[in-house]
């Protein structure tokens, strides 16, 4: 049927609109042809350039603003909302994200969004979180190989192994665990609570996993004794003193933060270590004359959006993993309604009280002291 039979007194723009949204729905496969970027475009995303200006050339934005747009205009038809985690890129995090932050936020935002459909920019494990705190939901990653190597070092057996050697320990699991493994333990954490989450259980040893090195950083800030596993994160293990020597000789009174991910020693060298987003709410209050953030790249120029005026130094440590999500995937993820991320209900369920045990922390009991540099490195017991 012809659009001008059915267009019931529409303007031309209204017509082009529905027109897109038609052909948004029905492509059903990814375009092979890029989309063209109209004057209409580029008008439309004009203000979302702007804000991404300092860190994609103009010359970039052709490329990307036909993918925006689309994504946009689908992603209201469709009634859906876009989370998008700190690594990803700016295109995705500035430009199409309706919630952006770390694993903890997103899902925090994830189990309020009035929208029935949840399109995770991020990693497989933040969308099972996702899924786990709305049941109800319909959960898409738009690339199903975007995984972690941290979630991956662990299975659900793993715990019920390390429970039967250290029976009566409660187990704390990082959040970038497999649903599977959130379902064997206590309490979750994230990088930003991990040590008020340990001194919660008022117990003299807790199993905290699997991140060897945040195992490590926590044991520097804490009492408790920690037994742990031997993963760790393909990106921040790679980070080393020399690089942060390196830096300080080439960039006199630049300020360093450091990722609780990072082993011990990068850490100590460092002025500052956080979490992800600890270390945004550092840059904002401190505003460095010039800082580098010793973590995934996306992050500095994700922070340096917002900080216009910090001079970032970009080491470049990519994850792999992350950048498996595009705006391409992104776009074919709401055309297809794929890929769908579901859980078995029995596992879900037991990893909703692991999850939500750590999001009802009270405020008091996770404000306090997070990470300190130049701790004395601490003795953890490693299993693997
Ligand atoms: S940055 Fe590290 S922890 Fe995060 S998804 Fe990549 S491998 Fe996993």
């Amino acid at each position: 049927m012809a659009l001008n039979q059915t267009n019931g007194g529409m303007n031309g723009q209204e017509v082009q609109k529905e027109a897109l949204e038609t052909s948004l729905f029905h492509n059903l496969k990814p375009s092979p042809e890029p989309l063209a970027y109209t004057p209409e475009i580029a008008r439309a995303t004009a203000p979302l350039y702007e804000k991404v200006a300092g860190v994609i050339p103009k010359i970039e934005w052709a490329a990307y603003a036909p993918t925006i747009y689309a994504i946009n205009e689908l992603k209201k038809a469709r009634g859906a909302v876009i989370l998008g985690h700190s690594y990803m890129t700016p295109e995705i995090y500035h430009c199409v994200s309706d919630f952006t932050g770390d694993s903890l936020m997103l899902a925090r935002k994830a189990a309020e969004a009035d929208a029935d459909i949840i399109v995770q920019a991020g990693v497989h494990f933040m969308a099972e979180t996702s899924k786990i705190l709305c049941p109800d939901k319909t959960v898409l990653i738009p690339d199903l190989r975007a995984g972690c190597s941290l979630a991956e070092s662990i299975t659900g057996a793993d715990v019920r192994m390390l429970k039967k050697r250290y029976p009566g320990v409660p187990v704390v699991t990082y959040v970038n665990t497999s649903a599977d493994v959130k379902a064997e333990c206590d309490i979750c954490c994230t990088s930003s609570n991990a040590v008020q989450v340990v001194e919660s259980l008022n117990a003299p040893r807790v199993i905290l996993l699997p991140d060897e090195f945040l195992a490590k950083n926590v044991a520097t800030m804490t009492d408790v004794e920690i037994i742990s596993w031997k993963g760790r994160c393909e990106v921040h293990e790679k980070f080393t003193v020399e690089d942060i020597t390196e830096l300080r000789d080439a960039n006199p009174g630049i300020v360093v933060l450091a990722h609780p991910e990072c082993p011990p020693d990068v850490m100590a060298a460092s002025d500052f270590a956080g979490s992800t987003s600890d270390m945004s709410n550092y840059v904002k209050q401190h505003q460095p004359e010039s800082a580098v953030l010793i973590t995934e790249c996306s992050m500095s120029d994700n922070v340096a959006v917002e900080n216009p005026q910090v001079d970032f130094i970009r080491p470049c440590n990519l994850c792999p993993h992350m950048k498996r999500i595009t705006l391409d995937n992104i776009l074919h993820s709401l055309q297809t309604m794929t890929f769908e991320v579901t859980i078995e209900p029995e596992i879900a369920a037991r990893a909703r009280v692991a999850v939500q045990r750590m999001i009802d922390l009270p405020a008091s009991t996770v404000a306090g002291p997070k990470f300190r540099i130049n701790q004395p490195a601490a003795d953890v017991t490693l299993v693997a």
